[in-house]
């Protein structure tokens, strides 16, 4: 965009995510949404890559005719068939959809970290497949042949498509809700929904010392991800007190309605991960423990908790609960950083 010569400085009070009247994007002070700030520090002292994490026991057990039942290795393949492509999907969100229209630098500040995230989770998922010698074809193509996965997927795409469109523009009430929409659906059920009975799936592994490397990776996606869905919400509530007029009834009753559905596709490809249950995990506790993630969800959002149930998989809160994860993962990241500065 061209750039004007005006001696005035950049009002802090016209910042906004979406339609900021000073919209200098180059300008990232004054900061307004420091969240971002904050979120853009933790994704830097929190990075990783795959390369780091050995695969050798995780190649032995693949290899091993005994080592994983038919099941397991079914379920192992299928979430690794959604994985590879979700975050792709997530990518091409932050860098085609979102970006552009943000108003604030700093929310653009993290949305470059966390497109960058989305890539070395892609490349995760390769280095698993990999790794395994798995049929890559096969895996990176599982979004398009199995139904459950290709579903969620669908869901996540037709509802985010309008602003894809090159000719969308933020600055009307129907486009403006329409953006809402985007990063409250991308947020909330991509990222805050369908990815977590495939990280519940690969825990289960975990717990059962079984494809421990495959399963670490995919704590630090988890890790990472959980940002991302905190960030998403700072980023919605920010647009909720900016924006108020777009916080309709309808659009509240119809961002439930879409977690209501996203709930019942996410059940839906658990049950065909697993369909005779493994690890002490079973349809009716995959059902459980996803309404009891969407209720958490939903009040982060203001929005009424639909289900009021009890986790169902307690071990899963120490491994996923954002308030403790801070805790799990302290080890690591502490000698990340410390072997980055001996590098360097
Ligand atoms: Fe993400």
């Amino acid at each position: 965009m061209p750039i004007h010569i005006n001696a005035k400085p950049v009002d802090i009070n016209q910042r906004r995510i979406i339609n900021g009247k000073d919209a200098d994007v180059m300008q990232l002070y004054p900061m307004r949404h420091t969240f971002a700030w904050d979120a853009y520090g933790v994704g830097n002292a929190n990075h990783w890559l795959p390369t780091e994490i050995g695969m050798q026991k995780d190649i032995e057990q693949w290899r091993s005719p005994t080592a994983l039942s038919a099941d397991e290795r079914q379920a192992f393949e299928t979430v690794l068939g959604f994985f590879t492509t979700a975050d792709s999907i997530a990518a091409n969100n932050v860098v085609l959809a979102l970006y552009k229209h943000v108003t604030s630098p700093e929310v653009r500040m993290y949305l470059l970290r966390q497109g960058y995230e989305e890539a070395i989770h892609t490349h995760a998922y390769q280095y698993i497949v990999e790794s395994l010698g798995m049929d890559e074809a096969k895996i990176f193509n599982m979004y398009r042949e199995v139904e459950a996965i290709y579903k969620k997927d669908d869901l996540v795409l037709s509802l985010n498509e309008g602003i894809f469109d090159p000719l969308y523009k933020t600055g009307t009430f129907e486009n403006d809700q329409k953006f809402l929409e985007n990063w409250a659906v991308f947020a909330l059920v991509m990222e805050g929904i369908f990815f977590y009975s495939s990280f519940a799936v690969m825990f289960g592994f975990q717990r059962q010392n079984k494809m421990v490397g495959a399963a670490e990776q995919i704590q630090y996606i988890m890790r990472d991800e959980s940002q991302h869905l905190n960030f998403g919400i700072n980023v919605v509530n920010a647009i909720k007190e900016e924006q108020p007029e777009l916080w309709t009834q309808e659009f509240q009753d119809h961002l439930v309605d879409v977690i209501r559905r996203a709930v019942v596709l996410e059940y839906t490809f658990a049950k065909e991960v697993f369909p005779k249950g493994i690890f002490g995990m079973n349809a009716a506790g995959f059902k459980q423990y996803i309404e009891y993630i969407a209720d958490r969800r939903l009040e982060r959002v203001g929005l009424p908790i639909q289900y009021n149930v009890e986790n169902p998989f307690p071990w899963m809160s120490e491994a996923i609960d954002i308030s403790k994860e801070k805790n799990f993962f302290e080890t690591r990241v502490t000698e990340y950083k410390v072997g980055g500065q001996l590098e360097w």
